[in-house]
């Protein structure tokens, strides 16, 4: 395949400055196609397409909104095998987990077909006599949606449903190494029955088609999926000028393995966890808490474990891991095991690339043997490198579980009863996991986190209300 991937505004395709490669990162000298970026001017024609279009697209009837929604979650759901395809090649997540991301991306449409006709509001009666008071929601007007390139179909599919569902018209930016499976998001919803100006989508750099979108005065609402450096330095700008706001940021989730637990059940949650997706999601589990008196057990087992796990093209069969999106993610990861020996840790597992039939961007799942104060132990990677930390029993893997800036998900394995209830107390995580991966999630309930992880309302389910609608509160006196 070699494809050109454009952007698309105001009911046109727009092909944009010069064809960048689109690089296959298993395979870095067969591009999966090119892509044209557009400049700052265009985008302010996508975000004034969709304001123009929000007035309208706001009062339309929801059944229209519904029927439009379920057609393109069928379409994607007709299509995965091929979706999926297309994101193996692009980012580098095996066929067999690509094909389930554009599953859930037709079923995160289909979930919001139904939420179009179900929008909330309440009747209640005022304290004063004679008087009726109504609370509906409405849409909030244009979003932008800026999003990350580790699930470049599901996280705009969780994004512009909701949007489009509860009457708001969008702008999507989708990260710069993943055009092929925004421009195949782009085609369907084209062919949807949308009207002109209600969905854009704008390909390239955050720099500048990002800037923009934030700073054009037509934009109401900013859903962001990215790094912490890249969402604080947003939500200040958003802060600026008033904008509504949702972030959604790193994670360092930690796995906590009691000394109770089913050990084999324990080592896959933490393979699946910390490697699977090559490590490349934000709910990985990348501290790996393990009671002392089952500390050596389980890590023997891990190496045993990891032992069989197999690098290399997302599209083979029996591939486990694919290679790390980008040469500046490779990058990244290799820091990460300088500073894992620098700072002490024992290499238990991998720690070096790894050789494939093609050039790529391969690397061996890594564990270290860490130091809570460690970097690999305090700081998100975002690739297939884990920290194994040893914890002198529960009471204290739950204060190191804790000790981190970050609370999207943590994950406990064990067969107590009381223990599971406690964590799911107290840890401070926006998700908690009990005997299952970290990483994982249903597509109809709220996803999101705490601390530096997140900001503003939840994303999925039904709490994406909260973003995507505002509320009025009108009184009528009878
Ligand atoms: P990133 O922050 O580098 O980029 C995210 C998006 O922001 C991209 O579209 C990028 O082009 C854009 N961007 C960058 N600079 C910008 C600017 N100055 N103005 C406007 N837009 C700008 O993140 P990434 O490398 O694409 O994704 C990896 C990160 O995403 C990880 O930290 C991961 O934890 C996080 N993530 C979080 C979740 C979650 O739900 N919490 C889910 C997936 C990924």
């Amino acid at each position: 395949m070699n494809q050109r991937f454009s952007s698309y505004i105001a009911g046109q395709w727009v092909e944009g400055d010069g064809g960048r490669p689109n690089e296959n990162p298993a395979d870095l000298d067969t591009p999966v196609g090119q892509y044209g970026v557009i400049d700052a001017a265009h985008t302010a024609q996508a975000v004034d397409a969709a304001s123009a279009a929000a007035p309208k697209w706001g009062l339309s009837n929801p059944q229209q909104r519904a029927d439009i929604l379920d057609a393109i979650g069928t379409e994607i759901l007709a299509r995965k095998q091929e979706l999926g395809r297309l994101l193996a090649q692009e980012e580098g997540k095996t066929l067999a987990e690509s094909i389930g991301e554009a599953g859930r991306a037709g079923q995160i449409f289909k979930f919001f077909a139904g939420e179009a006709l179900r929008i909330p509001g309440e009747k209640l009666a005022s304290t004063r006599p004679g008087v009726d008071v109504e609370i509906t929601r409405e849409p909030v007007g244009t979003v932008g949606i800026i999003a990350p390139w580790n699930f470049p179909l599901a996280i705009p599919a969780w994004k512009i449903a909701p949007a489009l569902a509860y009457g708001n018209t969008v702008v999507f930016k989708p990260a710069e190494i993943v055009p092929g499976c925004a421009w195949a998001i782009a085609e369907i919803l084209s062919r949807a029955g949308l009207p002109e100006g209600v969905f854009n989508m704008v390909l390239g750099s955050g720099r500048v088609v990002g800037q923009a979108m934030i700073e054009h005065k037509g934009l109401d609402a900013l859903t962001f999926t990215g790094s912490v450096p890249t969402g604080h330095a947003l939500l200040k700008q958003a802060a600026a000028r008033a904008l509504k706001v949702q972030m959604e940021m790193g994670g360092k989730n930690p796995l906590v393995v009691l000394a109770d637990a089913d050990l084999d059940q324990a080592v896959e949650c933490a393979v699946n966890g910390a490697y699977y997706s090559t490590g490349q999601r934000c709910t990985a589990s990348s501290r790996l808490i393990v009671e002392a008196s089952v500390h050596d057990e389980f890590a023997a087992r891990m190496q045993a474990r990891m032992a069989k796990i197999r690098v290399g093209d997302p599209l083979e069969q029996g591939v486990d891991i694919g290679p790390a999106a980008s040469k500046a993610q490779l990058d990244t990861n290799l820091s990460y095991i300088k500073a894992g020996h620098e700072d002490g840790g024992e290499l238990l597992a991998g720690g070096e690339q790894v050789e494939w039939k093609t050039r790529g961007h391969f690397l061996a799942p890594t564990l270290f043997a860490a130091k809570p104060s460690d970097r690999i132990a305090r700081e998100e990677i975002f690739g297939p490198v884990a920290a194994l930390l040893r914890a002198d029993d529960y009471e204290h893997a739950l204060a190191m579980a804790n000790d981190t800036e970050f609370g999207l998900c943590a994950g406990i394995c064990t067969t107590s009863l009381k223990h599971a209830s406690h964590f799911k107390r107290h840890a401070q995580a926006g998700m908690v996991m009990v005997n299952l991966p970290t990483a994982g999630v249903d597509p109809h309930v709220p996803f999101g986190g705490r601390k530096a992880s997140s900001y503003g309302p939840r994303e999925q389910g039904r709490y994406a209300v909260e973003f995507y609608t505002t509320v009025k509160t009108a009184y009528t006196l009878a």
